[in-house]
């Protein structure tokens, strides 16, 4: 039987901070390696305070706002997601791993976002 393996379907393997703990490297099980510099992915952040519930309440965060961002706690949503804790404080943040797959393969789309 032909296995389909898309993104979606990935889970991760294992998650660690390297390059001096500024990115989080994500192995999935499909191989597949992402690399996530942590400022873009606190800048993405999709959480009702950093997005608001409507465009105009967007803070429009960037990645040069968190130079030194740094996770101190991450931990597993379920089967479908992350919630990540910073070294800012802010602790709102779910990153599904849909997500996380497709904002390594977008890397100028997500410094838009
Ligand atoms: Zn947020």
């Amino acid at each position: 039987m032909a296995q389909k393996h898309d993104s979606i379907e990935a889970f991760p393997e294992s998650l660690e901070l390297t390059d001096d703990d500024s990115v989080l490297q994500i192995v999935w099980d499909d191989g597949h390696k992402s690399r996530l510099r942590l400022d873009a992915l606190r800048a993405a952040c999709a959480c009702a305070v950093c997005q608001g519930h409507h465009p105009s309440q967007s803070l429009n965060l960037t990645p040069d706002q968190f130079r030194d961002i740094r996770i101190t706690g991450l931990a597993p949503v379920g089967r479908y997601a992350y919630h990540i804790v910073w070294s800012d404080g802010h602790d709102t943040g779910i990153y599904t791993l849909k997500r996380l797959r497709e904002m390594e393969n977008s890397p100028e789309e997500q410094r838009n976002l």
